[in-house]
């Protein structure tokens, strides 16, 4: 239980329906455990008078009697619904919130744990650990108020029955078989804790199978990997399988132990009961009360199954919930104004983790030294691999320095809020992302005090009204989640048009790797020296075309600033420059062949 404690704050704007969920299951309890049992032992014996005992029950006199039947059965039903569903309501909620809380960690977590978890692992995490929980509350809800109030209920009416008659007293020797109960209980149940994590990360890996081949789908069908990603798909399915199956074997096997261990505690009652010479209609009673405290226990070991299942998913929820924020804004953020983008890296090595959470071997920024003035338009040319990304990743702190800092006007970037920073730095990603929505609210992500008309001049100003105009719906026509609708070059240009809007003093600028057609190439670059003008810009160039926008140009290499000049300084004094300048003029060459 006190693993649950930190979720009970969550019941805190709920707890009118919570208490009134305790009462009725309350009265739940109290009408069969006690009710029941209480009302066969009182009103059996004057329904079947004994010969011997009283003349024969009048006509409406009978009707009382029997009527008491209906009317605790209504007093159970009707309780008992509130109960669940009142239980049920609150148990949702808390749901609700655990998994927004999920949701709301994963927005501020830092880009590293989404490198390092498997999206298809997270989404398994969120979706299908929440449902895992949400079965758990709605099972447990049922029993978890009403089966031991039924117990004490039950246990109330044998002492009770013992105390009136005592031929009786041996009842209570029948419920000696109940403690035996907790060690199958225990047992199974930390079972199948451990299946149940094994049974959630086998889901978890299917999904990844699953989210990685649905986003795969070209590469699929351009390498005919259909047959792989089918066997992929069905061992692990299969694993899935065989945890799930281990899941179930456990979780069904307390009921019928139960059942036989109960069975013995009622046939040593009835054994006695035969030995002492009592009456059927005093043995009925004692029989329904047995039942009544029998059945709690068994649903009970139920629950702490369920509970424990659901113990396994919390784990995994918990992975997301406890995972450290290491980018985060300062207590007291310094305030940002009027930046003029002045950027100086001091000292600057970055390495990525490992699998195990080590820092790489190799660092994919070391020991960087750069400034770039205010305005400056810096491009950063470099083989694949080089550090490029992970050196623009510093400016907006996807990613902090292991070592060294990053300055803006003098600032450590670390001493502003998060969202000060992000709000001056503009990305323009190599293949942006399209949310599913009009082309207004994808260029818009969300801003509200921009409007139409403005989401129309920057579209225009990133040569990007052309295409959205003979769109049917124009500026309201929606674009599929993944951009399959839009050419890469009209991808680029509705990122520019979002970088327009935003309008940030710092650009961070990284240029499509993939071939432009010349016309969409002359329109992206022109829009490019539009957007530069007057912004502290780092381009990564992959073109050497757009280099001529350049005030200067670095060569990188392993991580580090191998030189930096003009063009003609560095085709003349940078072999590796002149290396990949040739290189790409040469593919030019034979292209045009
Ligand atoms: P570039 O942009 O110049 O191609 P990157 O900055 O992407 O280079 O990569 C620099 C180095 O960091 C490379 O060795 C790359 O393998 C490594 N790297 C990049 N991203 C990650 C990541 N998410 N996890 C681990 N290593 C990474």
């Amino acid at each position: 239980m006190k693993r649950l404690f930190p979720y009970f704050q969550f019941l805190r704007p709920h707890w009118l329906p919570f208490v009134g969920a305790l009462l009725c299951g309350v009265i739940y309890g109290a009408a069969s455990g006690f009710g029941l049992p209480y009302m066969i032992d009182q009103v059996f014996p004057r329904i079947f008078p004994r010969s011997d005992e009283i003349a024969e029950v009048g006509l409406w006199t009978l009707v009382m009697y029997v009527a008491w039947f209906p009317a605790v059965f209504a007093l159970r039903g009707v309780s008992g619904y509130f109960n669940v569903y009142l239980i049920n309501y609150c148990g949702v909620k808390v749901l609700e919130k655990i998994r927004l809380n999920v949701f709301e960690k994963l927005q501020r977590l830092p880009l590293a744990f989404h490198h390092k978890n498997r999206e298809g692992d997270l989404l398994s995490r969120v979706m299908a650990d929440t449902t895992q929980l949400q079965t758990t509350v709605l099972q447990v809800g049922n029993d978890i108020i009403k089966q031991p109030v039924t117990f004490v209920g039950a246990m109330t009416a044998l002492v009770v029955m013992a105390l009136k008659d005592e031929n009786l007293a041996f009842i209570l020797l029948s419920l000696v078989v109940i403690p035996l109960c907790v060690f199958p209980v225990r047992r199974i149940g930390n079972m199948l804790m451990t299946r149940a994590l094994r049974m959630q990360e086998e889901a978890g890996s299917m999904t990844a199978v699953l989210s990685e081949n649905l986003s795969a789908a070209r590469e699929v069908r351009a390498f005919n990997l259909e047959d792989r990603e089918l066997n992929r798909f069905r061992e692990s399915s299969e694993d899935f399988f065989t945890a799930r199956m281990k899941v179930i074997k456990y979780a069904h096997l307390l009921t019928p132990l139960i059942e036989i261990i109960t069975a013995v505690g009622v046939s040593a009652a009835i054994f006695q009961a035969s030995r002492k010479g009592v009456h059927l209609d005093t043995v009925i009673p004692v029989i329904v009360a047995l039942y009544m405290s029998y059945e709690p226990v068994k649903k009970l070991g139920g629950i702490h199954n369920q509970i424990k299942q659901a113990f396994a998913s919390l784990d995994r929820l918990d992975d997301i919930l406890d995972a450290p924020e290491t980018i985060v804004s300062p207590p007291a953020p310094k305030e940002m104004k009027d930046v003029r983008g002045e950027i100086t890296f001091e000292g600057v090595s970055y390495s990525y983790e490992n699998g195990d959470g080590e820092p790489e071997d190799i660092p994919a920024i070391a020991n960087l030294n750069l400034s770039l003035k205010a305005g400056e338009t810096v491009a950063l040319v470099g083989p694949s691999g080089a550090g490029k990304s992970t050196l623009a990743g510093l400016l907006p702190r996807f990613h902090d320095p292991s070592e060294g800092k990053v300055f803006l006007d003098g600032v450590d970037l670390r001493e502003f809020s998060l969202k000060d920073l992000r709000d001056s730095v503009a990305l323009v990603p190599q293949r942006p992302f399209l949310f599913d929505a009009t082309v207004r609210e994808n260029v818009l992500l969300g801003q509200t005090e921009q409007t139409d008309l403005e989401v129309e001049k920057v579209c225009e100003l990133a040569y990007a009204d052309e295409f959205v105009k003979e769109f049917r719906r124009g500026y309201e026509e929606r674009l599929g989640e993944d951009g399959s609708r839009l050419s890469g070059g009209q991808l680029q240009r509705i990122a520019l048009a979002r970088a327009f809007l935003k309008n940030a003093p710092i650009l961070i600028l990284d240029e499509a790797t993939s071939a432009l057609d010349a016309e969409n190439e002359d329109k992206i670059r022109d829009a490019m020296t539009k957007l530069i003008e007057g912004k502290t810009t780092l381009l990564i160039a992959h073109r050497f075309s757009s280099l001529k926008l350049a005030h200067r140009i670095l060569v990188m290499d392993e991580g580090k600033i191998i030189a930096d000049g003009s063009h003609d300084e560095l085709h003349r004094e940078c072999d590796l420059y002149r290396k990949l300048y040739d290189s790409q003029f040469g593919i030019i060459h034979e292209d045009a062949d």
